[in-house]
C-alpha cells in the first residue's frame, strides 16, 4: 500500500496526454524491493497505458564523495539495472548533472516520478527539476518508515519528543508494499553508461581517487544477504551486543540504508517476524533515531554547520573555549591514527581501513576530538571531514546528527567538565570498565 502522505506534487503541471512513457528518476531509492516510488510509477504507467523507463543521473561532483563512495554507489546501480530489467523497466545511467540529464530524459514523458532525499543537494535538485520541467513531477517518499512531515511538523528536541509521535503512527506504515506487473514495455531506451564493472567505471570518473574501497560490497543483493544473516544470527542478541566494539553485534546495514540499497521497511518487517527485545532495540535505532536525524536535516537549514548545534550546548562549550586542552594533533597525525590514545587510534584505523567504525567508538572518537580541538567549531569541522571521507555510510543525515550529537544535539546537560562544560563527556576508563579494549586495539593497531 502507498499512503497518500508519501506522495507530493513538486510542480503544478499536469500529466502530458501525448507522452510516450512514464519516467522514473531514481535518486535516493536505488533498489527494486520496497521502493514506493517505483511501485507508484508502475501503477501510473499502467493507468496511462504507457511503458515505464528509468534514469539515474550520475554526477561526478556529489559533495564530499570519493572513490570509496562511488564504488559502492555503482555496485548499487549494477544491481538496480538487473532488478529493474526483470520488472520490464530499462534503466539509463546518464553521466552528468542530474537535473540536466533527467530533463533530457523527460522530453517525451507523460509524467515524471521520483523518490525523496533529505540532504540539501537532493532537495535542490528536485526543486530545480520541478521548475525546469513542463510536465508533472511527483515525489514518493520511500526512505523513511513514517514520512518526515507526517512524523512531525517541526524540528524535534530529542528522541524522547519524537518517539511518542512515531510510535503513534508506525503501525499504519509498517505494512508490506504490493507490487504490480507492468502492462506495457518500452522497446527503445538508451542505457547510457555500462555499470557491469563498477571498479572500472569508478576508476575513470573525475573524482577524488585517494580513498580506496571499503570492506563492504554495495548493492541490493549484498544488502538483502546481510539482512538475512543479521536476522538469523544477531537480531536476538542485538540489544545486549550492539554496543560492544569488540564484537560485530550490530546490523552493519547503515551504508545500504544510506545509499537506498535497502529499505527500512524491509528491515523492520523482517525483524517484526521475530518479536523480542532485540527487535524492539533495533526498531528504536532504525526508525526512531534514524528518522529523528531526517527530522533534524529536514527542518534545520544549518544541519551540516556548527550553528545547527543547540544554543545551550554552544553557549557552554564556548564558555569553556579557553580551558587548557589535554593534547593537540596535526591533521596528519589524526588521519593516520597516531595520537597518545590507543583506543582512539584503533577506532580511526578501523574506519580508514574498512569504511566502518563501530557505533560506540564513534561517540568516544568524537568526544576526544572535541577535547583535542582549539574549540567546538574546529571540532565540528574535523569530525565531519574525517567521518565523511572515510565512513562508507558517511554524508548521511546520521553523519551530521552524529557529529552534532557529540556537541550536545538531541542530548541534555550533564555534570560540568573542563572543555565540555555541561555537554556529556566520555573517558577511556569508562571504555575499559565496559569492554575488553585491549582486544579492540589489537584488532586494529598492528
Ligand atoms: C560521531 C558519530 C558519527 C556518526 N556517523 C554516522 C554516519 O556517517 N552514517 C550513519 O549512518 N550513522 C552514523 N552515526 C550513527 C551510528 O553510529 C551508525 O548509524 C551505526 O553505527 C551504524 O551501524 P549499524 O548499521 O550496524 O547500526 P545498528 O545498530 O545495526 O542500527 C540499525 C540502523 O539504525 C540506524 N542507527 C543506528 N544507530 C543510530 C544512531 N545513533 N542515530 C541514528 N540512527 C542510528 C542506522 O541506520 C543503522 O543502520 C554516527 C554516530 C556518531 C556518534
Amino acid at each position: 500500500m502507498i499512503h497518500d502522505t508519501r506522495v507530493s506534487a513538486l510542480n503544478r503541471h499536469s500529466e502530458h496526454p501525448g507522452g510516450d512513457h512514464v519516467l522514473l528518476w531514481v535518486q535516493a531509492s536505488v533498489r527494486v524491493r520496497d521502493n514506493h516510488a517505483l511501485e507508484y510509477a508502475v501503477q501510473a504507467a499502467n493507468r496511462l497505458k504507457l511503458p515505464l523507463v528509468a534514469v539515474f543521473g550520475l554526477t561526478p561532483g556529489y559533495p564530499e564523495a570519493n572513490a570509496r563512495h562511488y564504488l559502492y554507489l555503482l555496485e548499487g546501480l549494477r544491481n538496480l539495472r538487473a532488478g529493474l530489467e526483470k520488472r520490464g523497466v530499462p534503466l539509463r545511467v546518464a553521466l552528468g548533472d542530474p537535473v540536466t540529464e533527467v530533463k533530457k530524459a523527460a522530453r517525451a514523458a507523460a509524467l515524471v516520478v521520483t523518490d525523496l532525499g533529505y540532504m540539501r543537494v537532493q532537495r535542490q535538485w528536485r526543486d530545480d527539476l520541478a521548475a525546469a520541467l513542463k510536465v508533472s513531477l511527483v515525489a514518493v517518499e520511500s526512505e523513511a518508515v513514517v514520512p518526515v512531515r507526517v512524523a512531525s511538523p517541526k524540528q524535534e528536541y530529542a528522541a524522547r519528543t519524537i518517539r511518542p509521535k512515531i510510535h503513534r503512527l508506525w503501525q499504519d506504515y509498517l505494512v508490506p508494499l504490493d507490487t504490480h506487473d507492468l502492462a506495457h514495455r518500452a522497446d527503445d531506451w538508451d542505457p547510457g553508461e555500462a555499470v557491469d564493472d563498477p571498479a572500472a567505471l569508478a576508476a575513470r570518473l573525475p573524482i577524488d581517487q585517494s580513498v580506496g574501497a571499503g570492506h563492504e560490497t554495495g548493492g541490493e543483493a549484498a544488502a538483502l544477504a546481510r539482512l538475512e544473516e543479521f536476522i538469523a544470527h544477531d537480531l536476538a542478541h542485538y540489544h545486549e551486543r550492539r554496543n560492544d566494539p569488540t564484537i560485530d553485534g550490530s546490523s552493519r546495514l547503515s551504508a545500504y540504508l544510506h545509499y537506498g540499497h535497502l529499505s527500512p521497511l524491509t528491515v523492520a518487517l523482517a525483524a517484526l517476524d521475530h518479536p523480542g527485545p532485540g527487535t524492539d532495540a533495533l526498531l528504536e535505532e532504525l526508525v526512531v533515531r534514524r528518522e529523528l536525524s531526517f527530522n533534524f536535516c529536514w527542518y534545520n537549514p544549518d544541519y551540516d554547520r556548527y550553528e545547527g548545534v543547540p544554543d545551550w550546548a554552544r553557549k557552554t562549550l564556548e564558555e569553556h573555549e579557553d580551558d587548557p586542552r589535554p593534547a593537540h594533533y596535526t591533521p596528519e597525525q589524526l588521519d593516520r591514527g597516531e595520537t597518545e590514545d590507543p583506543y582512539w587510534n584503533a577506532a580511526q584505523r578501523q574506519m580508514v581501513q574498512t569504511g566502518r567504525m563501530h557505533n560506540y567508538m564513534r561517540m568516544y572518537w568524537g568526544k576526544k576530538l572535541l577535547e583535542w580541538s582549539a574549540g567546538p567549531r574546529e571540532a565540528h569541522a574535523t569530525m565531519l571531514a574525517l567521518n565523511n571521507r572515510y565512513e562508507q555510510d558517511g554524508r548521511d543525515a546520521n553523519s551530521f546528527v552524529g557529529v552534532s550529537w557529540v556537541l550536545g544535539l538531541h542530548d541534555r546537560p550533564w555534570a560540568r567538565h573542563p572543555v565540555f562544560g555541561t555537554v556529556r563527556s566520555m573517558s577511556a576508563s569508562g571504555l575499559r570498565r565496559k569492554f575488553d579494549m585491549e582486544a579492540y586495539v589489537k584488532a586494529w593497531v598492528k
